[in-house]
Order: structure tokens, then sequence, then C-alpha cells
């Protein structure tokens, strides 16, 4: 019998089984999809390479790059820095941020203290006004205050004008995790701010030099293996299995897999739809269930020559291209030209024929400064229509902790709770804490 079995290989259950395997635990992983990696999964849709989306790897991390140097991976050689990103205001002027105190000093310094371009400075200085009161609430009172007030809201209150809130505050809530400031939680802002205060001279910015799957997830799955643990992909968990008062393993499809732990490490909505399935509405599992999720779209396209000069993150706020980043010379080498966009407005997305999306987003690309409708050769757009919790207020109280009152059964994934949110450090943390519920309970 397996000691433990996760379920989900994204980073989260990665992690959870890497740490468990090297700590000796016999461990089976069992994946839905063909590939590891999850959210940050790459792979072959249809002839094109792809990924879930673009993913910027931020110098503050440290439990992702200990997970990846731990299972062997060349942080040197996974990832290339670019530390600046540029907001382009459509019709309008462009700015260019430098994000690394230590590689990128002047232009880091000059965001702050030279003359900006997209504010005047008496915008600046509510601005600054802004973001100094809600790192306060935030040492303060964590999410009680924040968290019952939108990004937009708040900025209002602190007499942040409308075109501050139009270029500085939609890239940043946008560029950060797709969604407008009205539709964002101040806390989700300020938790990730304070984060990055606390470890700002490290802040820097980073692309991966391949599909994540390859240069991430797959290095990660070999090292469970190589440790003697399993990861089976193609293998989705369709039941926990409850004898008792406990959960002993899970079914993938009509096979039953025993083990004395059960980690879940799905995103939101499977393991709400497991958790439901296994135990109804509990006061343990209520908030959980009535999280809400939210999705992301992108739209990935393969080129005839690079739309951009240089590769780096780039914001267009106000348009359909919400963030987006060329890759030719980065992540995805085999084409001339590479974009990668998140899209705006995610769930209308989901209603949109590709082309439609396709012509929106050529139509917009004009308005900041390139073109892109002569060099399409190839795209693809990739949805995920659940897989984030959602980030509006009132939504902290409801993230779960890694250990559930059931025995056997822990959770893991950017939902629970951690202080990174749903990024891909906060899933690497919450799969150590699972790790190390799990190891308490195994031994205790
Ligand atoms: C477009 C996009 C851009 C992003 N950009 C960034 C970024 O720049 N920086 C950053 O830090 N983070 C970024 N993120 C967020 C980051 O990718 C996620 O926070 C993180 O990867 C979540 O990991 P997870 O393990 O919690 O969940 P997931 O990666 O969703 O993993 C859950 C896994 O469970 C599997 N699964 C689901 N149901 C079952 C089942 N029944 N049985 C078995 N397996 C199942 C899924 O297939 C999946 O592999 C981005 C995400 C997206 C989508």
């Amino acid at each position: 019998m397996n000691e433990v079995v996760v379920v989900g290989a994204g980073l989260a259950g990665l992690t959870a089984g890497y740490r468990l395997a090297s700590a000796g635990v016999r461990v089976h992983v069992t994946e839905a999809r063909p590939y590891v990696g999850g959210r940050t999964a790459s792979w072959d849709e249809r002839g094109m390479k792809v990924e879930s989306g673009l993913h910027r790897y931020i110098g503050i991390y440290s439990a992702l790059p200990r997970l990846m140097q731990d299972a062997g991976i060349d942080l040197s050689k996974a990832l290339i820095w670019e530390d600046e990103v540029e907001i382009r205001v459509p019709d309008g002027p462009s700015a260019l941020y430098g994000a690394s105190p230590l590689r990128r000093p002047f232009r880091t310094i000059w965001n702050v203290a030279g003359p900006g371009k997209l504010c005047t400075p008496g915008e600046r200085a509510r601005l600054g006004a802004f973001f100094a009161a809600g790192l306060l609430h935030y040492a303060a009172s964590g999410s009680t205050v924040l968290d019952r007030h939108t990004v937009r809201d708040f900025a209002k209150s602190k007499r942040v004008s409308d075109r501050t809130i139009e270029r500085i505050l939609v890239p940043l809530t946008e560029g950060l995790f797709f969604y407008p400031p009205e539709r964002y939680s101040a806390y989700v802002l300020f938790a990730l701010l304070a984060q990055g205060a606390k470890r700002a001279l490290r802040s820097g910015v980073a692309a991966f030099s391949g599909g994540m799957t390859e240069v991430m997830a797959d290095p990660i799955a070999e090292r469970i293996r190589a440790l003697g643990g399993t990861v089976e992909t193609a293998a989705a968990a369709t039941s926990l299995i409850v004898r008792g008062d406990r959960v002993v393993g899970i079914t993938v499809r009509d096979r039953e897999i025993t083990a004395k732990e059960v980690v879940l490490a799905t995103s939101l909505a499977p393991a709400q739809e497991l958790v439901r399935k296994a135990f109804g509405i509990q006061s343990w599992n209520e908030g959980m269930l009535s999280l809400k999720t939210m999705p992301s779209a992108t739209l990935q396209l393969e080129l005839e020559r690079p739309a951009l000069p240089v590769d780096r993150g780039t914001f267009g706020p106000g348009t359909s291209l919400s963030a987006f980043t060329e890759q030719s010379r980065t992540t995805f080498t085999h084409v001339p030209g590479r974009l990668s966009i998140i899209l705006s407005q995610a769930e209308l997305r989901l209603l949109q024929r590709p082309e439609e999306i396709l012509e929106e987003v050529c139509r917009d690309a004009p308005r900041l400064g390139f073109e892109l409708k002569s060099i399409v050769r190839d795209y693809r757009v990739i949805t995920l229509p659940h897989d984030f919790y959602s980030l509006t207020p009132g939504m902290e109280a409801l993230r779960p902790p890694q250990e559930t009152p059931i025995a056997g059964l822990t959770l893991a994934g950017d939902y629970t709770r951690q202080n990174y949110l749903t990024t891909m450090e906060g899933a690497v943390i919450s799969g150590e804490h699972a790790a190390a519920v799990v190891t308490r309970r195994l031994n205790g």
C-alpha cells in the first residue's frame, strides 16, 4: 500500500510529493492531464507548443527556488532575468520600469525618484499615500479592513485620480492577477506588495528558458520517481474513498488506490467537487465550498518575426491585451516570433470564438505601438474556466488551511491559506505545509 497518494501534479502536488518522497515516504502522485505541471504546464496543442499562460518568476520568491534547486534544477539555466516591465497606454505614452534594485539599480531607483511619464507629481504623491495606507492597514490588521474594499474603492478613498487608476493600477492588478481594480480585493494587492516590500532588495522578474513542464515540472516529477515514488498521468481521481471517519484512498476510473494519507492538491473547482461528493457541506468545509472561482484566458501566437524588440512583460491597460510578452528569445525559441497574451475580460473570452479574439487583439495591437495581423502564422486560445479562486473582496476568510479535521485528508493548492495568494510561490508553500501536516500525522 502507498503511504501517501497526492491528487494533482501542479506545483502544489509536486512539492508535497517531492518533500514527502525526500523524507523516505512511499508516494503515488496521480494527475488528470496527460502531462504534469497544472497551471505551470506546457504542452503540444494540435501541433503548436503552448503553455497555460505567460508566467513570470519573481525574485522575492524563496520556496519555489529552494524546491527547484533541491530537485536538481539549475536556476541559472532555467531562468532568464528580464528585470523590466513596460506600460503602454493605448494611443498614448509608454513607460519602462526597472524591477530589480540589484541588477537594474538606476532604472529601478528612477521609478521612484524620476519625473515619471504617466502621471503628474501631485498624482504620484497621492499614489504613494495610497500604497503607504494599504501597507499600514495590512501590517495592522491583515485582511480585516482591506478585504472589504476593492482596489478601485480604496484608491478613490485616498483621492487617487481616475487617470492614475487607469494608467498605473489597472496594469498592476490586471498584470498581477488578470482582473481590473473594481473586481479586485485591496487585500490581495497589499498582501502581495507587503511580501515584496519585505524582500525588496531581491526583487526582479525572470522568464523561463523553455516550456515550464520541460524546465520545471518534469524534472521535479523525475526526482519523485528517482526517490522511489510514482507519478501517473492521464489518471483523474473521481472520488475520495471514505471508510468510517477517515479518508483511505481515491478512485481513479474503476480502480481503488488506497493510502494512509491523501493530499488533495487539485485546483479549487475539482477539490470542491471531490470534497462535496465525499462529505456534503459540513462546518469544516463550508468556507472552502463557498469560495468562488474565476477563469483565465490567453492568446498565444506564432509569428513570422518578433512582434516586439525585447522579451519583457508589458501591460496594455484598457485593451484586450492585459499583459503580454514576446517570447521568441526566451521561452519559445524554435519559431521566429512568439507572443503570449493574457486577455482582459476572461469571462467574455470563454464565450467568444478564437477568430473573434484574434481579430480584437490584432485591432488593439497598433494602439499599443506594434503590428500583428500581417505576421501571424498560427495561434491558440487557452482558457482555464475554474482554476483560480476569486480575488474579489470577502474571499480571504473562506480559504481553508491545509490541515483538515478529517483523518487521512490534507489539502494543498494555491487557494489554501498562505501569504502568496494565487502564485507559483503560494502553490509551493501550500505543498510544503501539506507535506508537514502529513509527516506529523504519519508519525503520530
Ligand atoms: C495564465 C496564467 C498566468 C500565471 N502567471 C503567473 C506568474 O506570472 N507568476 C506566478 O507566480 N504565478 C502565475 N500564475 C499562477 C500559478 O500558475 C498558480 O498559482 C500555480 O501554478 C497553482 O498551482 P497549484 O498546484 O495550486 O494548482 P494547479 O497548477 O492548477 O494544479 C492542480 C492539478 O490538479 C490536476 N487535477 C485536477 N483535477 C484532478 C483530478 N480529479 N485528479 C487528478 N488531478 C487533477 C490538474 O490537472 C492540475 O494539474 C499564472 C497562472 C495562469 C493560469
